[in-house]
């Protein structure tokens, strides 16, 4: 079997290594599934800012008042657009949202420097004999690379050190496009699980601890498994937040 989408991401490769099968129901048979509140809080204030990095790169001020108005708008295309399914109120979930825009404003924004933002890059692994595409969220003019995360409660350490694969990923992908290296990778997490309690977390990759042989190999077995249809089920814990558990657990 060829790969589904024609080329392989962090996203996909994190799909297939938390459960093959979720891999083959969300990208072979490609099953429309609601979205969840968290994506949609997630993807409401990437586009965010999105509107903020582009302003700042045109050195055009932003001020956090018509951000937040970003957000809004945003917030409510997606509501409108999509079956949500909520985990709590919607008012709750947009104040978070809010929330993570007015924190990222004071204690983030004031020290990046934007140079690139939402950055696609697509490269030939030709030792795999396929193509590679990420998605980077920002690159500063030092080539610091930075992916933002929201989340509702602080990462645990392993969960932190699994991210590590993005990153090196993404290192990658700007090393083979651009022919330069970058002195650090940093993934910022803001978390609140209600909307009085934020802060945010940092994992800062450097040079040093990036191993490519390593994700080399890990991308060489997501691949091959898939391309031999090796979809079997990964049941754990995680299968009680997991969108496809209803046809997952009927077809058992
Ligand atoms: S319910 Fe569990 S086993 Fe089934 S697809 Fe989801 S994560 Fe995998």
């Amino acid at each position: 079997m060829n790969l589904p989408r024609g080329y392989i991401s962090y996203s996909q490769i994190n799909t297939y290594q938390s459960c093959p099968r979720k891999y083959y129901y969300a990208y072979i048979e490609e099953r429309d599934v609601p979205l969840n509140d968290k994506i949609l809080l997630g993807v409401a204030f990437h586009s965010t800012l999105e509107e903020f990095f582009n302003k700042k790169i045109e050195n055009k001020s932003v001020k956090k008042v018509s951000l937040i108005k970003t957000f809004r708008n945003q917030f409510e295309i997606l509501c409108k657009g999509n079956e949500v399914i909520w985990s709590g109120s919607r008012e709750d979930v947009e104040a978070r949202g809010i929330r993570f825009v007015d924190y990222f404003m004071v204690h983030l924004a004031p020290v990046l420097n934007p140079l690139m933002v939402e950055k696609e890059l697509q490269v030939e692994m030709d030792e795999l004999g396929v193509t590679l595409k990420g998605i980077i969220d920002l690159v500063e003019k030092d080539y610091t690379i930075t992916d933002f995360k929201t989340t509702s409660s602080k990462w645990s350490n392993s969960r932190m050190k699994r991210s590590h694969l993005q990153m090196v990923i993404y290192r990658y992908l700007f090393e083979k496009s651009f022919g330069t290296t970058n002195p650090e990778l940093k993934l910022k997490i803001l978390y609140s699980s209600n909307k009085s309690k934020i802060g945010h977390q940092e994992v800062v990759l450097k040079s040093v601890d990036v191993n490519l042989e390593k994700m080399i190999q890990i991308i060489q077995y997501v691949v091959d498994n898939i391309q031999k249809e090796i979809f079997f089920r990964n049941e754990s814990y995680f299968c009680g937040f997991c969108d496809f558990r209803s046809i997952c657990f009927q077809s058992k």
